[in-house]
């Protein structure tokens, strides 16, 4: 049985407690690795191999820190068929998806910050005949990096790309989940030439290894992407030891159509952008609402589309809709259905487990694609992230009305409006409490721009530069002019 190991100080290392815990192929249920079952002993291993490493990482040329990185993000896309299959295999998601979406953009987060640290500048301000003050912005030292599994590589990077580039070292954990690619990582980062303890990476339980490098005294930052409940958590342990934090959390986004939408471009997206991923993705849209002019026209093309998708095997090129991540995920989205029915809900297509044909796979975590209709906005189905392949759809009159609906939720991570009025476009999207919208698409992604969500979504939002912000501590020097 393969084993996955640490990374620490350059090194592979097996976990110090000599235990681990299996990792399990969500398309067959059963186990095909082992990751190790790490603890505060490991991960004080990695933060010491990375505070050793600080002095000369933070004092290397930002033209050498982005020719380093700049050949992993070369190492990823060379190794791009190997590691989408990987993805595929750890997460159940097909490996067609792995290989456009999730691996091609791990490649651009540490191609993006490579180049994105050589036109890093900080601000200077003139007090006429007075004085000037410069900013140096300066890296923190080691940080913590933590990730979920629904987008294994791609979210990994997200966090220790910028952390990297702005000359911190890294203690890193991926979700245990879905160890795979970041193990993979680690090996791409040695042929990379990553100096050794510079990025550390340790596998384990987030209530054990995770827990270990929040409470690390000397880890200074923490950027994580995951449940609204762990960042909570986090921040409640964090916060009193003032470290900096950046919070990626969940979300329950409005998909809004309006009847002046251009019909087929909305509809083939929103299919989508309801079931990419099988739903896991945290910037899918789960709750429709459609204005009532075109709700029926709507709901019989919707279903048809959906009906059609059929669960497959997620490393078949062919398959567009995999397993979900767990068992215990997927026994989640299934009490979500029931509690829909008993709010009075009606299933339109799915609403169960789907078993397949092919023997191989009658253990996996199948579910069928599910839209539900008649539950009224406020109900818990509408309130609570269920992060699986369910949508509800829900008709509405005005663009008050499904303004109210849209920002009921405690969360504000992303929207989409469907419309081709552009003040309605304009005004509609201003008014909408998330911190993205997509209007007329979804998931376009320009790295430049802020991501992240208000609410109960996050806090800290990184992008672009900002991230760069993020992993620095601002110093302003001030020297007065005689
Ligand atoms: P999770 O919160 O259970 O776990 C995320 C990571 O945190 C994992 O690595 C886990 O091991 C670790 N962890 C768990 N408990 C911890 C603790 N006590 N201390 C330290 N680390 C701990 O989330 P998940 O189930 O892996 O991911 C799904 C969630 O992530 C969904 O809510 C989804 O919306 C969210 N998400 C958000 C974004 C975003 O950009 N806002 C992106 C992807 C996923």
């Amino acid at each position: 049985m393969k084993r996955i190991l640490n990374y620490i100080d350059g090194n592979f290392c097996e976990p110090i407690s000599g235990s681990w815990i299996d990792n399990i192929a969500p398309a067959t249920g059963k186990v095909y690795s082992q990751i190790p079952d790490s603890g505060a002993a490991d991960v004080e291993n990695a933060y010491q191999a990375a505070a050793k490493a600080f002095p000369g990482w933070s004092t290397t040329s930002y033209t050498e820190r982005s020719r380093i990185m700049s050949r992993l993000a070369d190492l990823i896309g060379e190794n791009l068929e190997a590691l989408a299959l990987a993805e595929s295999i750890d997460n159940g998601k097909p490996v067609s998806l792995a290989k456009t979406v999730d691996i091609p953009r791990a490649e651009s987060n540490i191609r993006f910050y490579a180049t994105a640290i050589m036109h890093f500048s900080s601000e200077a301000h003139i007090m006429e005949n007075a004085a000037v003050n410069y900013t140096n912005r300066k890296p923190i030292g080691v940080v913590g990096c933590i990730s979920p599994w629904n987008l294994p590589l791609y979210l990994f990077t997200w966090k220790i790309a910028p952390a990297l580039a702005s000359g911190n070292c890294v203690v890193a954990k991926p979700s245990e989940v879905t160890p795979m690619t970041a193990f993979m990582l680690s090996e791409l980062c040695t042929k990379a030439g990553l100096p050794k303890g510079v990025f550390n990476i340790v596998h384990g339980l987030g209530t054990k290894a995770g827990d270990a490098i929040i409470s690390h005294p000397e880890i200074k930052a923490i950027s994580f992407t995951g449940g609204t409940a762990t960042g909570a958590y986090i921040a409640s342990k964090a916060a009193p030891m003032f470290k900096k934090l950046s919070l990626e959390l969940g979300g329950k986004n409005p998909n809004i159509i309006f009847d002046d939408c251009d019909f087929d471009r909305m509809l083939t997206t929103t299919v989508h952008s309801s079931f990419a991923n099988q739903g896991q993705i945290c910037l899918c849209g789960s709750r429709i609402f459609v204005q009532r002019g075109i709700y029926d026209r709507f709901k019989a093309a919707f279903v048809e589309k959906v009906s059609r998708m059929v669960p497959g095997h997620p490393q078949n090129p062919d398959t567009k809709f995999g397993a979900l991540v767990s068992k215990p995920h997927m026994e989640k989205v299934l009490e979500y259905i029931e509690l829909a029915k008993s709010e009075g809900g009606t299933v339109l297509c799915g609403g169960t487990k789907f078993d397949p044909a092919d023997d191989e796979l009658k253990g996996g975590y199948y579910v069928l694609p599910t839209v539900i209709e008649g539950l009224h906005y406020a109900c818990r189905t509408n309130q609570e992230e269920i992060f699986g392949p369910v949508v509800t759809i829900t008709p509405f009159d005005t663009d008050e009305e499904v303004l109210v609906m849209a920002n009921s939720v405690k969360y504000g991570l992303s929207a989409t409006v469907w419309t081709t009025d552009l003040n309605r476009a304009h005004k509609f999207s201003g008014q909408l409490e998330t911190g993205i919208v997509w209007v007329n698409c979804w998931l376009v992604r320009d790295l430049r721009t802020p991501f992240g969500g208000v609410k109960a979504s996050g806090v800290g939002r990184e992008g672009g530069f900002e991230a760069l912000h993020f992993f620095t501590e601002p110093q302003n020097v001030c020297i007065q002019l005689h």
